[in-house]
């Protein structure tokens, strides 16, 4: 079966064996030393010597472990929304009480540095801005170098969701300068769901220390506290722990850069297909995203069909829409454990699925 949703990912054969090992106290040598080991790797694939904290929760819960740390009930924030994703992040802010100024774009576009300075302008007083830097619902990656240049010029706190690309697209946090930066285990890493992963800079330290909204599991403060001896302040999932310490070996033995450009290749092989055959894609190409491929249903394809046949006949299961564009858009995930012999038997067995599906 080749599952080539955004999310679980495959995993490869060594993790596998690696998840399926005995538990280990939480408490005990061994788990501080894989801990102890994980932690620096996970700081090279940020690109940061900022904190990288580990949180036993999905993509969402790291998301929200940014809002509670970061901000007070009342606070300004600008949610920069491309997406259901985008959309996800600002209800989050919203919950907990701050006032989110919303700078929502049309699907498939990708947000505009120039609208940011212009909303940071009108509204002085907003202290963080909320970005998503690849939105998974559109296939959209955002210009984060250029919106972080922009947010810098005003000098707020940047929350960024890296859940979709963090690992498997070039997103470097330390010369972005980006406050805190969230991924999650189970898009790019080649490990089950389980884990949100969370760089903390200085000022994301300061803001959590002003900040007042309820934080209990998620707090920040508890996590660093235990992160210098190498635990964490509640149960892991220790599984997952098992299996990251060998996707990093792996990741990094790869190499960054090549991780990149192998991202890159299969996705170009995407889209090369997607225009082939005379499709369209959801975002425009400029900012088509390496890690999921969107593309619109033409008129005379049973979606459905399309997926179920591409499924049940030629075991590969894609993605479908989500919101308003279920039925309409579906999408290719192609991060993490990939290569172009996949995505060459991808498309392939897309090409025989398309045509069963002709209405
Ligand atoms: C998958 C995803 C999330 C949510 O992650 P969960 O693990 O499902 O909670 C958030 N943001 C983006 C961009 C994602 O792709």
């Amino acid at each position: 079966m080749q599952l080539r949703i955004p999310g679980p990912t495959p995993c490869p054969d060594e993790v596998l064996k690696a998840i399926g090992r005995q538990m280990i106290n939480h408490r005990g040598k061994a788990f501080v030393e894989m801990s102890t080991r994980i932690i620096p790797r996970l700081q090279e694939c940020f690109q940061t010597k900022n904190d990288v904290l580990i949180l036993t929760t999905s993509g969402t819960g790291g998301l929200e472990s940014a809002v509670v740390n970061t901000l007070s009930p009342g606070d300004k924030v600008l949610g920069i929304s491309i997406g259901v994703f985008g959309d996800r992040f600002a209800e989050c802010a919203k919950v907990y009480g701050a006032e989110v100024i919303p700078l929502k774009y049309e699907l498939g576009k990708a947000a505009n540095p120039d609208d940011i300075r212009k909303a940071l302008k009108d509204n002085p007083d907003i202290k963080a801005v909320m970005v998503t830097h690849n939105e998974t619902s559109t296939g959209t990656t955002n210009p984060l170098k250029e919106i972080a240049k922009a947010i810098k010029e005003f000098d707020k706190l940047t929350l960024v969701d890296a859940v979709s690309s963090m690992s498997s697209i070039d997103l470097p946090v330390d010369a972005w300068g980006l406050d805190v930066v969230v991924s999650g285990s189970q898009k790019g890493w080649m490990v089950p769901p389980g884990l949100a992963f969370v760089s903390v800079s200085e000022r994301g330290w300061k803001a959590h220390a002003e900040s007042k909204m309820p934080k209990f599991y998620f707090d920040y403060a508890r996590a660093k506290k235990f992160a210098a001896d190498g635990q964490t302040p509640w149960t892991p999932a220790v599984s997952v722990y098992f299996g990251l310490d060998v996707a990093l070996d792996m990741m990094l033995k790869e190499g960054l850069q090549n991780i990149f450009a192998r991202h890159k290749r299969v996705a170009d092989k995407a889209r090369a297909w997607v225009k082939a055959r005379g499709l369209r894609l959801v975002p425009e190409e400029k900012y088509a995203s390496n890690t999921v491929t969107a593309v619109h249903v033409p008129d005379d394809i049973d979606e459905s069909k399309f997926r179920t046949t591409l499924r049940t006949e030629y075991k590969v299961e894609i993605a479908g829409g989500q919101s308003t564009m279920k039925g309409k858009v579906f999408r290719i995930g192609h991060l993490g454990f990939i290569n172009d012999k996949d995505m060459d038997e991808i498309t392939a067995a897309m090409d025989q699925a398309l045509l069963k599906a002709k209405k």
